[in-house]
């Protein structure tokens, strides 16, 4: 086990475990985090390293990390020059990860560190990944636990590669697929994808999840949206598919449409149909365009966002420790 004060050998040898926290707003909670994992870890044989990603938080998160820092070197910090989100955030923590295996934790304690030596335990029983499953999650609307499990359904749906349900970025990751995440060059990271697409010999083991510590989730239904349209973009191409679809159904209504003036001009003489079909011809036809073109335009927007490739993610710092604090 490596102590606070242990030898030059445990410092430069690279710790077992990576614990990676994306912090976005978390003064409040990183400390009763790290308290956490620290007794968590003070039964569990394994070294380990906590890799802090600062997000551009506004509050005191990053003073706060320093300070654990400077109080404990299992502790870095990395400092990004803005707010990127939670998947660059959590991308650049799993970049810099030193050990045979990483854990990314929600700072906001709703991943329980007291899961680690189970999922430790799965690792070194052969598994490469590990995934924590949610059995409930606490303290979140009915709205938004509805939504959530849709989304896993729908996604499972079309996606050719299945995401386990109701599993989060709660897991353990293993080098080797550490080193495949790496490889994936794209920008727009949704990482429960990804960590799926890699495939490796997989297992699971199920927790209740806890309700945030303190503070506020800054997950709006709006930024839950745009990331499950992200998901499913970035994983499925059947949308595009739905025009072509959607086109089908038109010419065959039209052309049943077409059939039916035909009868009836022939037995009744009647061959001006009016206004109102007109319009409705015109409106649907217009409204499946746009939504054709709309569905075009969003993998577009994609595939000129990857073109571009810029990185995921800036860092304004790799905080250094200060012993001025001991
Ligand atoms: N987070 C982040 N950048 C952001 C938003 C969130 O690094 O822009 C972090 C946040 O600090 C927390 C984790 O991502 O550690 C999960 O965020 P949150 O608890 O708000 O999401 P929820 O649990 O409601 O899905
Ligand atoms: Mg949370």
């Amino acid at each position: 086990m490596n102590t606070e004060s242990g030898g030059t050998l445990a410092i430069d040898l690279p710790p077992v475990l990576s614990f990676v926290v994306p912090c976005y707003n978390e003064e409040t909670n990183v400390r009763a985090l790290y308290d956490r994992i620290v007794a968590v870890m003070g039964s569990c044989e394994e070294t380990w390293e906590c890799i802090c990603v600062n997000d551009g938080s506004r509050d005191d998160t990053l003073a706060t990390l320093v300070a654990l820092q400077n109080k404990d070197r299992r502790v870095r910090v990395i400092d990004l020059s803005r707010n990127f989100g939670k998947e660059a955030a959590l991308t650049a923590g799993l970049d810099h990860a030193k050990g045979a295996c990483a854990i990314p934790l929600d700072a906001d304690l709703q991943d329980p560190p007291e899961m680690i030596p189970e999922l430790v335990a799965r690792w070194r029983a052969g598994y490469e990944v590990v995934n924590a499953v949610r059995l409930s999650r606490e303290g979140e609307s009915l709205l938004k636990r509805a939504s959530a499990h849709l989304f896993y359904r729908f996604f499972n749906r079309i996606s050719k590669v299945p995401i386990p349900k109701d599993s989060g970025d709660f897991r353990l990751l293993s080098r080797p697929v550490l080193d495949a995440l790496r490889q994936l060059p794209e920008r727009r990271r949704f990482m429960k994808g990804l960590f799926a697409w890699v495939g490796f010999r997989t297992t699971s083991v199920s927790y209740h999840r806890a309700p945030r510590q303190a503070g506020q989730t800054t997950w709006s239904y709006v930024r839950l949206w745009r990331f499950a349209l992200d998901g499913i973009l970035s994983f499925s191409d059947a949308p595009l598919r739905v025009a072509s679809y959607l086109g089908i159904g038109v010419s065959v209504l039209s052309f049943l449409y077409a059939l039916d003036l035909l009868v009836q001009t022939l037995l009744f003489g009647n061959p001006v149909k009016g206004y109102p079909s007109l319009m409705v011809a015109i409106l649907f036809l217009g409204g499946v365009q746009l939504l054709a073109l709309g569905v075009i335009g969003e993998y577009l927007g994609r595939v000129y966002d990857e073109g571009k490739a810029r990185p995921v993610y800036i860092i304004r710092e790799m905080v250094q420790r200060s012993n001025t604090d001991l």
